[in-house]
């Protein structure tokens, strides 16, 4: 049966490592007959130079209609002074939105060629796989009401972080259903010592291991498992949080493994449709270079392959060779290291290609 891959570059680094995952793609496509079709649309800032809008209907419609999309990242100096509903960071969450994209996951796996990237001991972190799952359109990055309002005489600015019981089932069963094929072992992450939401974020949790008694539950306050992350990070297998913490604790989590350019994720809905992108943003720092990594958005090719299209033996294919590619000593400038061969953007994806 035909598949369509939507493949949204956005800004940035964006076009780069995205026409590197399209090369792999093309590649897979070809070698195992998967009769992907790929379509491309705009997004974010290219998309408000070109619409006005940072996720255009036309965009939203291909969305829609797509069995996954490829996304790069969006966003960059260039917008940060526009309208705030027009920046291209409210394209992606429009995105996430209307898809119904809830489940965010972070994987966060070191592998054994990098462990001197890390700015851990590697006796720490070497060996490292955990799993965050993270809530992705609720809480506190779309609660009502907000906004900034003058108030005796200043301005006041303000967020509602809401959950409700049936947001945080879906979310947690996804986490259960992942630790279930995994380790088994599921920590939630909450503030419930101050904050009424997460509160009940860990009653909902506790009221459903029941169905899972395999899994091993455990509760953490956010603070603390941030400390832990940095001390002991092979303690964790699955980690299930809501938006806000999911957001700061993946992004410490990508820093274990060495390099924010390593790190896939995926965004799933209700039926596993998903949007897959990097971890990390726009790199305007090092937009046009040609030295950003490509690694993470081919890694997340790898995750699309898994978990939307159900051809886990495909990801293989491409984690493999993304693991071949290392141990030939490739590297691009985040995770060069002595003794190894600096390529960069181009180079990196040519030779993934060649080692699939
Ligand atoms: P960033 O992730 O873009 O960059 C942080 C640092 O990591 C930079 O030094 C950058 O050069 C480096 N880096 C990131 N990706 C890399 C790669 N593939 N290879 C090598 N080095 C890499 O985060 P930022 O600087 O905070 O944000 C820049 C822009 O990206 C902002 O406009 C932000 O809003 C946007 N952003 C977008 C997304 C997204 O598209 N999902 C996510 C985060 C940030």
């Amino acid at each position: 049966m035909s598949k369509n891959i939507l493949v949204l570059p956005g800004d940035g680094i964006g076009p780069e490592i995205v026409a590197e995952a399209v090369k792999v793609l093309e590649k897979v496509n070809a070698d195992f007959q998967l009769d992907i079709s790929i379509d491309e649309a705009l997004v974010g800032g290219a998309a408000y130079d070109a619409a006005g809008d940072p996720l255009p209907e036309k965009t939203l419609d291909k969305a829609r209609q797509a069995d996954a999309i490829l996304f790069g990242s969006i966003g960059g100096p260039k917008w940060d002074a526009i309208e705030r509903d027009k920046r291209p960071e409210r394209g992606l969450l429009r995105l996430r939105s209307s898809l119904g994209l809830f489940a965010n996951l972070r994987p966060a796996i070191l592998f054994p060629q990098l462990a001197s990237a890390s700015t851990l001991k590697p006796e720490v972190v070497s060996g490292l796989d955990i799993l965050i799952v993270r809530e992705l359109t609720g809480g506190i990055y779309f609660g009502q009401p907000r906004g900034i309002r003058e108030e005796n005489g200043e301005r006041v600015g303000f967020n509602t972080d809401v959950y409700s019981e049936s947001e945080i089932r879906r979310i947690a069963r996804v986490a259960f259903e992942l630790a279930m094929a995994r380790d088994k072992r599921l920590l939630s992450v909450d503030k419930a010592n101050v904050l009424e939401v997460t509160e009940l974020w860990k009653e909902v949790v506790d009221s459903m291991s029941a169905e899972y008694p395999d899994v091993e539950v455990s509760h953490m306050y956010v603070d603390n498992a941030a400390m832990q992350l940095v001390r002991a990070p092979k303690q964790f297998d699955v980690i299930v949080t809501g938006n806000l913490f999911g957001d700061i604790l993946s992004d410490e989590a990508a820093m274990l493994t060495g390099s924010i350019g390593m790190l896939p994720s995926a965004s799933l809905d209700e039926n596993r449709k998903g949007l897959y992108e990097p971890c990390h943003g726009s790199a305007p720092d090092i937009a046009g270079q040609g030295i950003a990594n490509p690694l993470a958005t081919i890694l997340s090719l790898a995750m699309l392959m898994r978990y939307s299209l159900e051809r886990g033996d495909v990801a293989d294919v491409i984690e493999a060779a993304v693991e071949r590619v290392l141990e030939q000593g490739l590297r691009t400038a985040d995770i060069m290291a002595d003794g190894c061969t600096p390529v960069g953007t181009q180079a990196m994806g040519d030779a993934v290609v060649a080692a699939l």
